[in-house]
C-alpha cells in the first residue's frame, strides 16, 4: 500500500511536559479493545490504578478534566509504567490523522496540537510517499472521481506553494480557489451523467498559467484596488448583507464589515473550551478597529507571514479535500480551507490589538486553538464545510 504524508510529518515529536495545552486534558479517550485487553491482563501493582481509573472503556477524567494517568509533572504514567507500546491507539496516534482511499493511505499531523502547529507553520509544504504493509479496512471510493480530485488538489497545492515569479498573492489565490471549487462542484454534480468531463474538460480548462490566472482573478474578483491593509481583508469594499454564501465568498474576503458577521457566526458554533467564546467576544470588540500597532500589522501582512498562511491553507486542503471522493462536496472542502485560513489571519489581527503582538508562537497557538475548536467538533465541521 502507498502511504502519503507531508514531508514534515517525521519532524513532529510530542513535547510532553513542556506542552502548554496537553491533549491529555479535557478530552475523553476511548480505549481500543486490544489495549483494554492488555490493561486487563496487567498483574503488576500498577494494575490497581488501571482498574480504578478506567471505566466503560474510557479514562475517567478528574475534576480538572485531566487524564488520571497524567502525573503532576505532566507526564503519562502509563507510558512510564507500561511503555510507549502500550498506549492506546488514540493516545499513540494523536495528533496524527489518517485517511484510506483503497490502496492509498494518507496521513498527517493535526493542527490541534501546539507542537504540530509549530511544525506545520515552519516547514514548506510538500508530499512524499512510501510503501507500507497495511491491514486497515479500505473504504470504497470511485476511482474516476478520485483521480479528478487528486489532480485538482495537486494543482491547488502547487499554486499555494509556488515561489518566485509564478507566485500569486494569497488573497487572489484564495479567491480563485473558491471560484475553482464552484466550477469543480458543478462538474461533480453532473458526474453521474458525464464523469469523463471532469477529467478531460474541467481539469484541462482550468487556468494553468499564473499570469492569466492573476489577471483574471484579481480584477474580476476585486476590482483594481484590492486591500492595501492586508492580504485578506479591506474596509474599502464593504457591503451590507454579510452572509457567508458561496457566491459572496470571493467578495467576502475583501469585506471589512463582514469580519463582524464572521466573528458573530463563529460565536454561535459549539465551543470546545470555556475560554474560546470570551476570546472571540474580545476579538469581536477590536475587530472593526484600526489596529494601533502598525508594526505588528505590517508583520502579519508581510511576506514572511504570508508563507505561514499558505502553509495553513495547504494543511486544510491536504487534510480535507480528498474526502470529497466520499461525499462529492469539493466546494465545501475548499470553502472550509479558505474560511479557516482567513479566520486565523483575522484572529491574529485581533490578537495584535488585544496583546500588542502576534509573533510566530502566538500564531501557532492561535492556529492550534482554532483547530481544537473547529476541527475536533463534528458539529462545527459540518456547519462550516
Ligand atoms: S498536544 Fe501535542 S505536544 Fe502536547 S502533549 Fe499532546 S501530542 Fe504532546
Amino acid at each position: 500500500m502507498r502511504y502519503r504524508t507531508p514531508s514534515y510529518m517525521d519532524k513532529f515529536h510530542c513535547i510532553a511536559d513542556k506542552c502548554k495545552d496537553s491533549c491529555c486534558i479535557g478530552w475523553e479517550i476511548d480505549i481500543d479493545e486490544k489495549t483494554k485487553a492488555y490493561y486487563d491482563s496487567v498483574d503488576t501493582p500498577f494494575a490497581e490504578r488501571l482498574k480504578k481509573d478506567i471505566k466503560d472503556g474510557c479514562f475517567v477524567l478528574d475534576e480538572k478534566e485531566r487524564c488520571p494517568f497524567l502525573n503532576d509533572k505532566n507526564l503519562c504514567d502509563i507510558y512510564i509504567n507500561l511503555g510507549k507500546e502500550h498506549l492506546c491507539q488514540i493516545c499513540s496516534d494523536h495528533p496524527r490523522y489518517y485517511e484510506w482511499f483503497g490502496e492509498l493511505k494518507e496521513g498527517g499531523i493535526g493542527l490541534s496540537c501546539e507542537e504540530a502547529a509549530r511544525v506545520i507553520l515552519s516547514n514548506d509544504f510538500s508530499l512524499e510517499e512510501t510503501e507500507i504493509e497495511e491491514e486497515e479496512d479500505l473504504p470504497d471510493y470511485d476511482m474516476e472521481v478520485f483521480t479528478a480530485l487528486e489532480k485538482a488538489r495537486d494543482m491547488i497545492l502547487e499554486k499555494l506553494n509556488e515561489t518566485g515569479e509564478k507566485k500569486v498573492p494569497l488573497e487572489f489565490l484564495l479567491s480563485w480557489m473558491l471560484k475553482y471549487g464552484k466550477v469543480l462542484q458543478l462538474k461533480l454534480d453532473e458526474y453521474s451523467a458525464e464523469m469523463e468531463e471532469i477529467q478531460e474538460k474541467v481539469i484541462s480548462e482550468l487556468p494553468e498559467d499564473a499570469q492569466i490566472f492573476g489577471e483574471t482573478n484579481s480584477e474580476a474578483a476585486f476590482g483594481e484596488n484590492p486591500s492595501e491593509e492586508s492580504p485578506f481583508g479591506a474596509d474599502s469594499k464593504a457591503h451590507d448583507d454579510g452572509i457567508i454564501e458561496e457566491d459572496d465568498l470571493a467578495q467576502f474576503l475583501m469585506d471589512g464589515r463582514v469580519r463582524s458577521t464572521l466573528m458573530a457566526y463563529f460565536q454561535t458554533l459549539e465551543p470546545m473550551s470555556t475560554s474560546w467564546i470570551p476570546f472571540l467576544e474580545m476579538c469581536d470588540q477590536v475587530n472593526r478597529m484600526h489596529i494601533s500597532d502598525t508594526k505588528w500589522l505590517d508583520e502579519i501582512n508581510s511576506e514572511k507571514y504570508e508563507i505561514y498562511f499558505r502553509r495553513l491553507a495547504s494543511y486544510f486542503i491536504y487534510r480535507y479535500f480528498m474526502k470529497a471522493v466520499f461525499d462529492l462536496d469539493a466546494a465545501g472542502k475548499i470553502k472550509f480551507a479558505v474560511l479557516s485560513t482567513y479566520m486565523i489571519w483575522l484572529l491574529a489581527r485581533c490578537t495584535i490589538e488585544l496583546t500588542g503582538q502576534c509573533d510566530f508562537e502566538d500564531l501557532a497557538l492561535l492556529a492550534k486553538n482554532y483547530s481544537k475548536e473547529i476541527e475536533y467538533s463534528e458539529e462545527n465541521l459540518e456547519k462550516l464545510m
